[in-house]
Formats: structure tokens, sequence, C-alpha cells
């Protein structure tokens, strides 16, 4: 009897810290407008600081930033289902209704725009390159055009790199960043290239200290937003939940707890529906 208290309180503790970040003092099971009902939202879960999965939970920025927006939407963090959404997958996912909003550092732009609706923004990164560290031969983009480029298929960086960036760049792509890691390492690539937001939590993880660095470039302008359906009326009630997320700090702590261990110097908050080109 006294083992089976012991056992109920420590799964309480347990699951209380998985969603401490979002919960505000009625926390109940079955609380919430929403009762019993489950939102679906789609997040990366190989990306440190912004979306991981990890044995004690769900953390990073875009976590934090989701399990607020749910909140003002009613549902409490435990009526939260956590979807993997790949970069490749996003629009999908949302158009076929597998998820009611996706946070998975989603860059706004016109391409996608035509098939999905955005709330936001609420971050803005740039591109960049990682290397290794003892690497310097990566000082513009045009330098990139002689290298073996590292990135993921369906990504704004990919496409940026074929389009713009460096078209002559020998460039692999992969089904997530963390899949390019191992070639970094190995030297199989020379760069892999995404946000800097991304790049500074994979080089600040602690198997990779001293190993890879970033190369500081700043070459193109991602503002994250929140995917929904096409026509979705979610989208006004995130922009709502969003500005209440800056309004009452809490933007910024998010900000401070996940980027803020990698050393990653954020733009300041993005004004909603202000899209930096
Ligand atoms: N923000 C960029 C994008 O939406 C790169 C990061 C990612 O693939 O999630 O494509």
């Amino acid at each position: 009897m006294k083992l089976r208290k012991v056992t109920a309180a420590t799964a309480v503790v347990l699951a209380l810290a998985v969603s401490a970040t979002a919960c505000g003092k009625d926390d109940k099971k079955d609380g919430g407008s929403s009762g019993g009902k489950k939102i679906k939202i789609g997040i990366k879960f190989d990306q440190p600081g912004l979306g991981q999965k990890t044995p004690q939970g769900y953390t990073g920025f875009d976590v934090d930033v989701a399990t607020y927006v749910a909140k003002e939407l009613g549902y409490n963090a435990d009526q939260i289902e956590w979807k993997e959404s790949k970069s490749m997958d996003r629009e999908t996912m949302l158009q076929r209704g597998d998820v009611d909003f996706i946070a998975a550092t989603y860059s706004i732009n016109d391409e996608r725009e035509k098939k999905v609706d955005f709330a936001g923004p609420y971050l803005l990164a740039h591109q960049d390159v990682l290397v290794r560290a003892d690497d310097n031969s990566i000082k513009s983009p045009e330098d990139l055009n002689s290298k073996k480029l590292c990135s993921v298929t369906g990504s704004t960086s990919a496409q940026n790199v074929h389009d713009k960036l460096a078209p002559k760049a020998n460039l692999q792509e992969y089904p997530t960043y963390s899949a390019c890691l191992t070639g970094l390492q190995n030297k199989a690539i020379d760069a892999l290239t995404t946000d800097d937001s991304i790049l500074a939590g994979y080089a600040s993880q602690a198997a990779f200290k001293g190993k890879f660095k970033l190369g500081g470039l700043k070459m193109t302008n991602e503002n994250y937003g929140i995917g929904v359906k096409k026509g979705s009326d979610l989208k006004a009630k995130i922009n709502t939940a969003l500005e209440k997320m800056v309004a009452d700090k809490s933007w910024q702590q998010a900000v401070d707890k996940n980027l803020g261990p990698a050393n990653y110097k954020n733009e300041p908050a993005p004004k909603i529906g202000n899209i930096v080109k």
C-alpha cells in the first residue's frame, strides 16, 4: 500500500516536471475549456534548443511557444499530442489535418503560403553554416560554391543554396539536420547549412563541444511562423496568443531558457504580420 502511494506521487512529480514550462496553477487533468480533448502539434524532434524529444519529455523554444499557444486555445500541457514534422512533411501534414498547428523552425514564404497559412512571425533567424572548428575557409556565401554541403529536403536552407547562395555547391540533402552532423564530423561534408538558431543548438551539445563553429554569415532572413491549415480560424487566435506571450515576458523567458545555453544572439521579438524580407 505504502509503496503504491510513493509510486503514484513519483508519477505526478514526473508529469509536472515534463509540463512545468507552460502549466499554470490550474493544471488539472481534465482542466481547460476543452475537457478531455487533445490538440495535435507538429514540432521537430532532433533540434536541441528548439524542438527536441528527450527521455524527460519535449523541450525547446518551439515547444514552449506551442505550449503557451495551446494554453491560450484552452488546452493544458497534458492535452497536447506532439508529432514529429520533418521539414519536407510540414505542408502535407497541415493539409491532411494530421496536426492542428506546426511550430517547427518553419519559415514563412510565398511558396508555402500558397498551401498553408501562417500565424506570427515569432522569431527571426538567419541562414548560416556550421563547420569544423579548425576550418577558416568560408568567409562569404560564394566560398560555398567549392564545398560539399549538407542540408535538409524541403527546407528553405537547401532551396536558397540552389537558387541564390551557392548554385555550384555540391549539396547533399538529408531528411533531418542531425543526420548531417555525422558527415560533418567524419569529413564526408564540409559544412552543414541552415538557420543559425538550429546550428547554435547543435554546436553547444556536450558531445560536440569544441568540434564545430558557426560561420556568422547571416545569409538570409528566416521568419518563423506557426503553420495552420489554409483558411483556419486558428491563425487569428494564435496571433493573439503570440502577442500576449511577448507582452507578458513569457517570450523572452522562453528565449533565454532555450537559446541562452547555446549563446545564441537572438533578434528582438518580431511584430505580428511583419515579415522581414
Ligand atoms: N527555417 C527553415 C525552413 O523552414 C530551415 C529550418 C527547417 O528546415 O526547419 O525551411
